[in-house]
């Protein structure tokens, strides 16, 4: 049978507790999963993509089937490029579900032989986000608690 390989597209600005989770949780139904941080020209981050990506490989630096890849463009496209053809994404709220229905209607039309699947989030991560983490940094407070081990926040480490 074809390798089941998944693509769980995101800006992991960055990688929390929430993400992890659903990646492992997302590894009892593919054999492959590659994270991909979608970078938009438009958008402003907090931390550099070399940063991001460097968290997310030690966070799963003991999963050979978990890699890391940043990529521009539609995510469609990057998965066609690594030969997935599922799309992971998590669903936090009913506000989750609208924005995902959306994007997911609009992928299946841009490529129907991509399947995108939608986990639910574990209620103890439903109220975290990578938004409130950078905030939290940005004012000068310790994020440590909702981030991956690994992942050091320090000041130093911040996009000037
Ligand atoms: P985006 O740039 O699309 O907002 P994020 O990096 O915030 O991407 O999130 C990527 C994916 O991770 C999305 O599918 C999102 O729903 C999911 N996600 C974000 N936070 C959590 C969480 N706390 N628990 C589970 N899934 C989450």
């Amino acid at each position: 049978m074809a390798e089941k390989i998944a693509v769980f597209p995101g800006s992991f600005d960055p990688i929390t507790l929430g993400h992890h989770a659903l990646i492992l949780r997302a590894l009892s139904i593919f054999d492959k999963i590659v994270v991909g941080i979608g970078v938009n020209t438009e958008k402003k981050y907090l931390f550099s993509v070399e940063t991001r990506t460097k968290w997310i490989a030690e966070t799963f630096k003991d999963f050979p089937q978990i890699s890391v890849e940043a990529y521009y463009g539609l995510t469609v496209d990057f998965c066609r490029k690594v030969g997935a053809s599922f799309i992971i994404r998590g669903l936090r709220t009913s506000a989750d579900f609208e924005f995902e229905r959306i994007i997911g209607q609009v992928n299946k039309k841009l490529a129907p032989e991509i399947e995108s699947f939608y986990l639910l989030t574990a209620p103890e991560y439903a109220s975290l986000n990578s938004s409130i983490v950078r905030d939290i940094v940005i004012n000068g407070g310790d994020a440590s608690m909702f981030v991956p081990e690994n992942v050091k926040i320090t000041p130093n480490i911040l996009i000037e």
